[in-house]
């Protein structure tokens, strides 16, 4: 049989397996375009519906049980509703939401957030890591007074900022340079034909939403030194791999970026973003400041956000965690890789600590161009594999580990990874 036919075999029994995920999914298509309000959740022949969560488990609207190995594309790093994190958004809703007005909150999270990112000496809040790098770019060409972003293609920054294959319609009409992901020499290049006009460089340490590609030492270096030659601010993207140390990779690689944006599993898995980094640049934001930039937004400080958030990283996510999780991701990732080399297959898995991808390829993956168009087939394999298994992973093959997985979910997780290279290891070879 083909990975075309065992594919279908997959999908067919998906289809019979969820049936009122399916009607879930028909109905929604009749008020919502796609029956979608968030295009990544979306995959055929029609996502589950997720009725309910409890620490690291899902149910479907069918009543199985998954695993959670998504753990919301990062948010969820707390699983779902830890009792921390329940209590304090309950006691801000004792509290009252909606004060319309500085409130008790918001320094104290900002204080939380610039003693763990010390490259971050102010900082401001967002609804989504989205606004955050928004307004880090609306900053970075206020303070220079210049025009051009430095982005990398494959790089991800928010709905209207994706770069995944280059330049998108429906991305900010800002004057973006395209450059490779990891190429030092196509970095100098580009920065030195733009240096009079470039504002920022704005690149994440590991783009997560390309596949887990991690950003070489030498080549985000690189960027710290051509961004001070150019006079230009050096924005990291740690959305995601804020995670994966206690001060973000940014403390891990020691570059000190000159703006930093965060959002995901912050604000305790509420809705949330922040932008921050260097006192001179954000004191352009400061309102008793004349010519100072207005940064609007109804629910920036909103209770809820900033209660969960300094509830996660005061009482859950301490530095020690931070630490000790990673390492457990670490393990499972090499564990997972040496399980597919022993099996002569062509999977890796690519990613730092708790963040990881499935990739089609046993070779170097330096940039998104690395990785094979023929892998989608690989990926929609193991996607159906791993739900048939009781384990939920993203269709593109994005693995996130959260707190609540124990060391038994870990092996089973590998246990079934196992079953896949197995059962498709011969024709997932080169
Ligand atoms: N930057 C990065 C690196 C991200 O991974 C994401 C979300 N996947 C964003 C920005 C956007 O965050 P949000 O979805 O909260 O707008």
């Amino acid at each position: 049989m083909s990975i075309e036919s065992d594919l279908s075999r997959l999908r067919e029994a998906y289809v019979a397996r969820n049936p009122e995920s399916r009607r879930h999914y028909e109905s929604a298509t009749e008020v919502m375009p796609g029956g979608n309000t968030r295009s990544v959740l979306y995959y055929d022949p029609f996502p589950l519906a997720i009725a309910r969560g409890e620490r690291a488990s899902l149910w479907d609207a069918d009543g199985h049980e998954y695993k959670d190995f998504l753990g919301e594309f990062t948010a969820g790093l707390y699983g779902h509703s830890h009792e921390v994190i329940r209590d304090a958004v309950v006691t801000a809703l004792h509290g009252g939401i909606n004060l319309t007005g500085h409130n008790l909150l918001e320094a104290h999270l900002a204080d939380i957030v610039t003693k763990r990112f010390p490259s971050i000496q102010r900082v401001r809040f967002t609804n989504s890591g989205t606004e955050a790098n928004l307004l880090a770019i609306a900053a970075a060409k206020r303070f220079t007074g210049r025009q051009k972003i430095l982005v990398f293609k494959g790089g991800y920054h928010g709905g209207v900022l994706t770069f995944s294959t280059g330049h998108s319609p429906i991305n900010v009409p800002h004057d973006f340079v395209l450059g490779t992901y990891n190429d030092q020499d196509g970095a100098a290049a580009l920065v030195a034909k733009h240096a009079k006009d470039l504002a920022a460089i704005l690149v994440e340490p590991m783009q997560g939403a390309g596949g887990c590609i991690v950003g070489r030492p030498a080549f985000l270096e690189d960027l710290r030194r051509l961004a001070t030659e150019a006079g230009a601010l050096l924005v990291f993207d740690e959305v995601m791999t804020s995670r994966l140390a206690p001060g973000g990779r940014q403390s891990v690689l020691g570059i000190t970026p000159d703006l930093t944006t965060l959002g995901k599993y912050i604000g305790g898995g509420m809705s949330f973003g922040a932008f921050g980094g260097r006192a001179d640049v954000m004191a352009l934001f400061d309102p008793r400041m004349p010519d100072h930039m207005g940064h609007a937004g109804t629910f920036n400080n909103n209770v809820l956000s900033m209660a969960a958030g300094i509830a996660g990283l005061s009482q859950i996510y301490t530095p020690e965690v931070a630490v000790a999780f990673n390492a457990r991701g670490d393990a499972l990732r090499e564990r997972l890789n040496a399980t597919s080399r022993a099996h002569g297959s062509i999977l890796q898995f690519s990613g730092l600590g708790t963040l990881m991808n499935l990739h089609g390829t046993p070779g170097e993956i330096r940039h998104c161009d690395d990785i094979p168009a023929s892998e989608s087939v690989v990926k929609d394999l193991f996607f159906f594999h791993m739900l048939a298994a009781g384990f939920y992973v993203a269709r593109r093959g994005f693995v996130v580990l959260s707190l609540p997985l124990t060391d038994d979910d870990l092996d089973h997780f590998h246990n079934a990874f196992e079953a896949f290279v197995d059962q498709y290891g011969k024709k997932l070879k080169t």
